[in-house]
């Protein structure tokens, strides 16, 4: 069977490698002048390759569609993706948040790893050639359309195509959403392209306030996302959190987006400024202890004014907006500060509140959240439910997870059930 795949990251990648295991002749067309070029930028450039947890818990880390995926998580494994780049000379390691990373610390070895297996199966590679039609005829495929580099377009016989041309996000390794173009004319719905695993806009009237602590990491804060509406939680964690100059990011707010976006009349909410990012700054310590630390700093520096007795406390890029923010006059003596006023800076420093606007673009997320319907593929085979030998393979799919390896493990899966032939 000739086997056509459309798109070369990862997911064509190992649907690539498997349907030349099954004994297909198969191609690869990629429009990039290399294959793997978000695989690359993954983990900061370090790719973060799966999840070391058992894959049943993979699941409830996919929180679009997961379980969608319950089969092709059983078919292909974190334990098999792991043995095949071993096979291939990539060690890896665990790191913490059950993280798996290559010892060298490099995308490119774990890149050149699928690559060897791609030559050692003899696929066919062919790069800078943009697919722009898949062709049927009665609902069955028959050929793919592209252009090469010199702007010929070429016709490619198919007797099995696979669309694994990405999400939308980081449009310049070549994912710009053109699979979702070609499903839709075959007759597949797209739902709702949104930005997940993406950094949050800050509403204008806490712009300077952030922009004031650009750069700023804190590696172990609490944080919460309020809807202010009904005061219920919509999202809650700890850990770290970075201030932009447009807002907040960091992988607690990357995280978090992956709710929100999914959060019941969110646009609305957010419209109407009722989502506000509280930031505990001191998670360790519950009022009375932070109290008791502050009470104790104020007595050491006594003689200080108060902008100048911050230092042991906060991080510096804090300091000068805390102090804004605390209504304490900075040039008072800290010795005259009343109970109140300390008690409120300490309100403050355990409820440093933001009001977020909306999600950065589409081009600035991890990950695409909406894609080709769930409904209208088969999730034991990948097939399209609606054209024969068309099959659908990584984050083209309306899936979509947390960080921690598991995007990518949805990609090899899904990748190695539409490479796979069944009768
Ligand atoms: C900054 C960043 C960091 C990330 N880090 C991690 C991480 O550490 N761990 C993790 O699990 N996930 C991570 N992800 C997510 C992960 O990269 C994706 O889930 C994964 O790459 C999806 O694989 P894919 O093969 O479906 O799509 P892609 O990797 O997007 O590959 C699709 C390919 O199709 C090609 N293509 C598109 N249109 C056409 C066309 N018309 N003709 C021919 N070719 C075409 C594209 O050029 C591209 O090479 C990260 C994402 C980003 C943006």
């Amino acid at each position: 069977m000739e086997v056509v795949i459309i798109g070369g990251g990862p997911a064509g990648m190992i649907a690539g490698i498997t349907a030349a295991k099954e004994g297909n002749k198969v191609t690869i067309l990629e429009k990039m002048n290399t294959l793997g070029r978000k695989l690359l930028i993954t983990g900061k450039g370090r790719c973060n390759i799966t999840s070391s947890l058992d894959i049943s818990e993979f699941i409830n880390n996919v929180p679009g569609n997961g379980k969608f995926l319950y089969s092709v998580f059983q078919k292909y494994t974190n334990k098999d993706i792991l043995k095949l780049l071993n096979e291939n000379g990539v060690a890896t390691k665990v790191e913490r948040g059950n993280r798996v990373f290559p010892v060298s610390d490099k995308s490119q070895d774990v890149l050149n790893a699928l690559i060897k297996e791609l030559n050692k199966n003899k696929v066919k590679i062919i790069t800078k050639a943009r697919v722009y039609e898949i062709c049927t005829e009665n609902r069955k495929i028959v050929s793919v359309k592209y252009i090469d580099e010199c702007n010929n377009e070429t016709k490619l016989r198919a007797d099995k195509v696979i669309l694994a041309t990405g999400g939308k996000s980081y449009p310049l390794t070549g994912s710009t959403g053109d699979g979702y173009e070609m499903a839709k004319k075959l007759g597949h719905t797209i739902t709702k392209i949104m930005p997940s695993l993406v950094p949050l806009e800050c509403r204008n009237e806490d712009l300077e306030l952030c922009k004031s602590m650009q750069g700023l990491s804190l590696k172990n804060v609490g944080m919460k996302l309020v809807n202010l509406q009904n005061s219920k939680i919509i999202y809650e964690d700890f850990g770290e959190l970075l201030f932009t100059h447009f807002g907040v990011s960091g992988p607690t707010i990357l995280s978090s987006s992956a709710h929100l976006l999914r959060y019941k009349n969110i646009d609305n909410l957010l419209k109407s400024g009722q989502v506000k990012l509280q930031i505990d700054l001191k998670p360790a310590l519950d009022f009375e202890k932070l109290n008791a630390r502050v009470l104790r700093d104020f007595e050491k520096e006594k003689n200080k004014l108060f902008k100048n007795s911050l230092d042991e406390l906060l991080p510096k890029k804090l300091i000068k907006p805390i102090i804004k923010l605390s209504k304490i006059n900075p040039d008072k003596q800290v010795n005259s500060i009343t109970k109140k006023e300390r008690e409120e800076l300490i309100e403050l420093i355990k409820n440093f509140t933001i009001t977020i606007a909306g999600f950065r673009p589409i081009e600035e997320a991890i990950i695409t959240s909406g894609g080709v319907d769930i409904k209208e593929i088969n999730p034991k085979t990948m097939e399209s439910k609606i054209i024969k030998n068309l099959y659908f393979a990584g984050e083209i799919i309306d899936v979509d997870a947390y960080t921690g390896g598991f995007n990518l493990q949805i990609a090899y899966s899904t990748g190695y059930v539409a490479g796979k032939l069944y009768e």
